[in-house]
């Protein structure tokens, strides 16, 4: 039987704003997972805390909420001990582009075949509002009454420099043109980044709906070439030279490359949990249970 978005519903209600950038971001993902007729068994879904942790709670595949920050490394655990599997990544621009900046980096430069979402609200929303890696130069906030004066980080130039292969920016106002980011985000066979704008509609009151849609435009209807990486790299610094005037989403870059689990011998023709390793585990249990 064909696979359809519904398949991918939870009878959890779930709990964001009304109104929140999270809602079209996890229609566009259930709409490419069902476009690409995945299984609910066939993906895992490893979410940070935040509330983009909430994502793994309401899909219906397996799911798995880690520790602030820790996204990526457990999901490139689950990916390296099931390649079989898709593996997709969420987590806030606080989780991965502040706490847990270092996995992103590492990750990055080894192309694993993971699908790394970030929900970009450029603030800390679970925590009500304090100022995050990517919040604008000069935005108010609980931790920066008097307006931000760090250099907003720009998750898709690093990307691009540290080594993804796959990288895109989407915005949650717009999910059937995110969901075409991520389907072929999923499909891409190395590291995915698709950044992704989700207004926090609560604790943002700077970055709104409206701000997004007057900024944005799409780069396929200007011709880019997402295998120049010249080109890619001038984009993804287009928003911070216009002073926002002007925020591309689309794919920024796409190159093929072999991924870490294409060249670690042990897992290269067959999976780690289909190799029959008879590990005894119940010491272990007795000790930490
Ligand atoms: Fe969404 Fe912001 Fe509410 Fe969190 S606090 S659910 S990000 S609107």
């Amino acid at each position: 039987m064909a696979v359809t978005i519904k398949d991918f519903d939870v009878k959890e209600k779930m709990q964001w704003c009304p109104g929140c950038g999270n809602f079209g971001l996890i229609t566009a993902l259930k709409g490419a997972l069902a476009d690409l007729g995945k299984d609910q068994s066939e993906v895992v879904v490893v979410t940070g805390i935040g509330c983009s942790g909430k994502t793994s709670h309401y899909i219906n595949t397996y799911g798995f909420e880690s520790l602030h920050g820790r996204t990526l490394p457990v999901a490139s655990a689950v990916k390296l001990a099931n390649t079989d599997l898709t593996v997709i990544a969420e987590g806030g621009d606080g989780d991965g582009y502040g706490i847990g900046i270092q996995h992103f980096i590492h990750i990055m430069r080894r192309n694993y075949d993971l699908t790394y979402l970030v929900h970009n609200n450029e603030i800390y929303g679970l925590t009500t509002g304090q100022a995050s890696p990517t919040s604008l130069l000069g935005m108010k906030t609980k931790t920066t009454p008097w307006g931000v004066i760090e250099t907003p980080f720009n998750p898709i130039l690093s990307a691009i420099n540290g080594g993804a292969t796959y990288v895109a920016r989407g915005f949650a106002g717009e999910p059937a043109h995110l969901k075409e980011l991520i389907k072929g985000a999923i499909e891409h066979k190395g590291f995915s980044l698709v950044d992704i704008f989700q207004p926090c509609v609560t604790f943002n009151k700077l970055n709104t709906y409206e701000w997004f849609r007057e900024r944005v435009y799409k780069l396929e209807d200007m011709g880019h070439k997402p295998t120049d990486k010249k080109a890619a790299l001038e984009k993804a610094e287009e928003d911070t030279k216009t002073d926002y005037k002007k925020c591309p989403i689309g794919l920024f870059y796409k190159e093929e490359k072999p991924t870490y689990e294409d060249l670690l011998p042990q897992i290269k023709g067959k999976p780690l949990v289909k190799h029959g390793l008879k590990i005894d585990l119940s010491k272990a249990y007795e000790e930490f249970m």
